[in-house]
């Protein structure tokens, strides 16, 4: 369940005939990571053309608009703002024209520097049309001295800090980088004679191609028609890979930095058994994000599993509010108790994370009335203390629940029975991932990257 909104998801694709519309397969198959904004720009001929819109894919583009992007190469976007407000113009992919021609980027991350970036370069005269961190690249591309569009890009990327997967099109050629962290995933694949790169793997499989390989961190693809060309243009850093993807982000089919996200999760449920039992009647999961780990919490604890919570997929962008008050109408709008499953049942219930703790509350309020007797609660993941810098998004540090209470205050707050989260060795141990390479800092404030403070107050000296 999500109160809080994903990032964002790329696809690109070069070497098929209708690229547009394998992007936007591409893009469906990532609409979980970002649902406020989807964008396609197509290449015809050295031609550029794009189309984007507010919304989910399939409410953005339709059959003329996948008709009017023709071409054998595309860049694609979803989009969740974690830089920037929700408006048309920071929906990505970018196209600009600038003295060299068209250039197209659309990037998944965030950039720590940005705001320093801009300043700069705005000092410099240079004028930003939107509120995203993503524009800071197109500028650093334009400013570079450099000669090539691909030392350009080298240049522009060796200045950014923090997450970013971008892809860029230009000229007969798709871009694909990585930040030498590998803070957000991308993987390469093929379908047919076409090169695609994506966020997901599910996306490639999605649109039947097969996956080749992980986008290295630090490295950056050239896809055109003589093949792929891999650089590593930038300096290495220590792998970041994002524990909170394998928790919460990815889709459960996904294989993610080499793991299969499913596994993990249920493997996370198991641990959440072993080391926090209870004595319950039946296992429930808050669907989707926490119904692999409540398999497993029940497989390994022998309580049977229940659909105790049932999750409405029809609820779209606006929805008509009842007059009369409801309580937690916004939650039940989504998840409904299902009374027969929890009915005098002493009862656990498996989430993926607490963020603000408004989702949980709401949750054990709902199973009670539903007749819940006991309301268990386990969390497949550690408590969140710290915001993410680098691409997630959460709230500010003082409206975290596990930065605001120990763990008797949020049983209490929360008014469950009991409450255990998963231990970051745990949640290490069921993601077979070693400490050392992931970045864990919402969970253990271990920063990578602190994000660069801006000088000055931005205001303009008018004498
Ligand atoms: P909260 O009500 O703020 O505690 O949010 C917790 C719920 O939001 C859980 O059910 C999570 O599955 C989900 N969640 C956690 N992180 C995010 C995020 N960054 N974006 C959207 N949903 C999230």
């Amino acid at each position: 369940m999500g109160s809080l909104r994903h990032e964002c998801g790329v696809f690109g694709v070069v070497g098929d005939a209708d690229a547009a519309r394998i992007t936007y397969l591409g893009l469906h198959a990532l609409q979980h990571r970002g649902q406020e904004g989807a964008g396609i720009v197509a290449r015809q001929g050295g031609v550029l053309r794009e189309l984007k819109g507010l919304g989910l894919v399939h409410e953005v583009f339709d059959e003329p608009a996948i008709r009017s992007l023709p071409g054998d190469a595309a860049i694609g976007h979803v989009r969740y703002s974690t830089a920037g407000g929700n408006t048309l113009a920071n929906v990505q992919p970018f196209l600009v024209q600038w003295r060299e021609g068209q250039l197209a980027v659309c990037h998944n991350g965030t950039l720590t520097n940005a705001g320093l970036l801009r300043d700069e370069l705005e000092a410099k005269g240079a004028i930003f049309g939107r509120s995203s961190d993503t524009e800071v690249i197109l500028h650093l591309v334009a400013a570079s001295d450099q000669k090539t569009l691909i030392n350009r890009l080298v240049d522009a990327l060796g200045r950014v800090e923090g997450a970013w997967c971008v892809l860029a099109l230009a000229g007969d050629k798709l871009v694909a980088a990585r930040d030498p962290w590998g803070f957000r995933p991308l993987v390469l694949g093929r379908r047919g004679d076409a090169w695609i790169v994506a966020s997901e793997s599910c996306a490639i499989e999605f649109v039947q191609g097969t996956v080749v390989r992980e986008v290295e961190p630090g490295e950056m693809l050239i896809l055109d028609e003589d093949g792929v060309t891999a650089l590593r243009p930038f300096p290495r850093k220590p792998r970041r890979a994002c524990i909170f993807e394998h928790v919460y982000f990815a889709r459960p089919d996904t294989t993610l930095f080499g793991r299969e996200v499913y596994p993990s999760r249920v493997r996370m449920g198991q641990v959440l058994a072993r080391e926090y039992p209870a004595r319950a009647d039946v296992v429930i999961g808050v669907p989707d994000s926490g119904t692999p780990a409540a398999l497993g919490y029940a497989e390994e604890s022998g309580i049977p599993y229940g659909i105790g919570l049932l999750r409405s997929h029809y609820v779209g962008r606006t929805f008509i509010e009842p007059t009369q008050r409801i309580r937690d109408f916004g939650v039940r709008l989504k998840l409904q108790p299902n009374k027969s499953v929890v009915s005098g049942k002493r009862v656990v219930v498996v989430d993926d994370s607490i963020v603000r703790g408004t989702t949980s509350q709401k949750i054990v309020r709902m199973l009670r009335q539903a007749g819940a007797v006991e309301v268990h609660l386990r969390i497949s993941s550690p408590p969140m203390t710290g915001p993410c810098h680098y691409g997630i998004d959460t709230p500010d540090r003082e409206d975290l629940l596990a930065h605001r209470f120990d763990l008797p205050r949020i049983r209490a707050f929360l008014d469950a029975d009991s409450v255990a989260y998963l231990s970051i060795e745990q949640l290490r141990e069921a993601v077979h991932e070693e400490g050392s390479r992931t970045c864990d800092a919402c969970f253990t404030g271990n920063y990578p990257i602190q994000p660069a403070q801006r000088g000055g107050d931005g205001q303009l000296t008018l004498f």
